[in-house]
């Protein structure tokens, strides 16, 4: 019997919207890309992002950067971080979350994360104690949210400031309420892989007017920072003007062009990701080996992702299992990994951190593994993909799937 084999593409994304093509054309005939070279009374592509952007999130500020790892930066020396402070983070996340602390002079203190991707709880609390850190750089990785009921319990008791990356939750919620809208400042990507794109690009959103004016002059505004869509009035940035140095990461006026149709259509295209995701989680959980994180009733993901781990298997066995996918044209990311690679890296390998033991962590990320979901795929791409990982999994672990025999 010869095996199915996947021919679509992990990292094709879908195309921009014309819409996107046109306004981009618009702003690369005009030749004025840098957002604060505009006419008389113009607003600008980058301004009405900001605007657009802080209306979609629900709330008073929203700041365009050039990457998420930049909105992480100016939101954590915005937020108070100033060198030496320890800064309370997920041990599994993406390197430019420690990036970001170790950018602004912080001590990344790592916090475990349980068989469901999300933060520990318990560990967090007995952390947060121990370290004395007055900030959380609270990271969604992978769309899965923590009890943020009990995060912020805990945050706001103790006086620690939470800044949420949510790289991979723009639009993800918790018991309804938008993700980046639980802690003092949010920050998103508009980088390719994320869920609107930009090549690069970030965005800052927060409801404080002082930490929105120390913010924008970080993002490298100069005097001009009256020229923003959805900044504090002029009245906030007495000292932050004096006080915050130029950081230049500013986004420019093609990009915002680019990201202005695509916020437009983030709903529609939520709805198709977690559709596909479904597809394939419904079909990997049905095999007994294979175990899919448990998701809370509160929580509403974004599936751009989809994660899964097959509790048992060694390091051989894993990479047997990565080697026997790709073959049949499935790539699969793996935590689990001694060396950084791809974009994968885990915290052994950020040695600018003091050295940390994540005993429960590493046990997890051990067996766990990822796919893409892009918009490219449809229905039967993401069964034929559950397929495939299925039948490796039932040679490798002997466990054969429900309904085989
Ligand atoms: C991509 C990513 C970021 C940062 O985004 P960039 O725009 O690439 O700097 C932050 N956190 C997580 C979890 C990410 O995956």
């Amino acid at each position: 019997m010869t095996k199915s084999r996947f021919t679509g593409n992990f990292t094709q994304q879908d195309a921009l919207p014309e819409t996107a093509l046109d306004a981009a054309l618009n702003v690369l005939k005009s030749g004025r890309l840098h957002r604060y070279n505009l006419e008389p009374g113009e607003e600008g592509e980058t301004a009405a992002f900001e605007r657009e952007y802080a209306a979609w999130q629900g709330v008073d500020y929203a700041l365009a950067v050039t990457s998420g790892g930049q909105a992480m930066q100016i939101a954590l020396r915005a937020a108070g971080v100033k060198a030496g402070d320890a800064v309370l983070t997920n041990a599994f996340t993406l390197a430019p979350v420690p990036g970001a602390i170790a950018a602004v002079g912080g001590e990344p203190v790592f916090v475990e994360i349980g068989e469901d991707l999300r933060l520990d709880i318990e560990d967090f609390a007995l952390k947060a104690t121990q370290s004395g850190a007055k900030f959380l750089l609270l990271s969604h990785m992978r769309g899965h949210l923590c009890d943020m009921d009990a995060v912020m319990q805990i945050t706001n008791s103790q006086g620690i400031t939470v800044i949420e990356d949510c790289a991979h939750t723009m639009g993800a919620t918790w018991d309804g309420k938008l993700s980046g809208n639980f802690g003092q400042v949010a920050c998103f990507s508009t980088q390719t892989y994320k869920h609107i794109n930009s090549g690069e690009g970030g965005v800052l959103t927060t409801n404080d007017p002082h930490l929105a004016a120390r913010a924008t002059i970080l993002s490298g505004s100069y005097m001009l920072y009256t020229r923003h869509g959805a900044g504090p009035g002029p009245e906030f940035f007495d000292d932050a003007r004096l006080d915050m140095p130029n950081n230049s990461a500013r986004m420019d006026a093609l990009r915002a062009a680019i990201l202005r149709p695509q916020l437009a259509g983030l709903h529609a295209k939520i709805t198709e990701w977690n559709r596909l995701c479904d597809a394939f989680l419904d079909r990997v959980r049905s095999h007994p080996a294979i175990h899919v994180p448990h998701a809370p009733n509160q929580e509403m993901r974004v599936g751009s992702s989809a994660q899964f781990r097959v509790p048992g298997l060694d390091q051989p066995q894993c990479e047997r299992l990565i080697a026997a996918c790709a073959d049949r044209g499935v790539e699969i990311k793996w935590f689990g990994r001694s060396e950084p690679h791809g974009f994968t890296s885990d915290h052994q390998s950020w040695r600018y951190a003091t050295p940390q033991e994540l005993p429960k962590t590493g046990a997890v990320l051990a067996q766990l593994f990822d796919i893409r979901v892009p918009l490219t795929f449809s229905t039967a791409d993401c069964e034929l993909i559950a397929d495939i990982i299925i039948e490796e999994v039932s040679v490798i672990t002997g466990v054969l799937a429900n309904g085989s025999n």
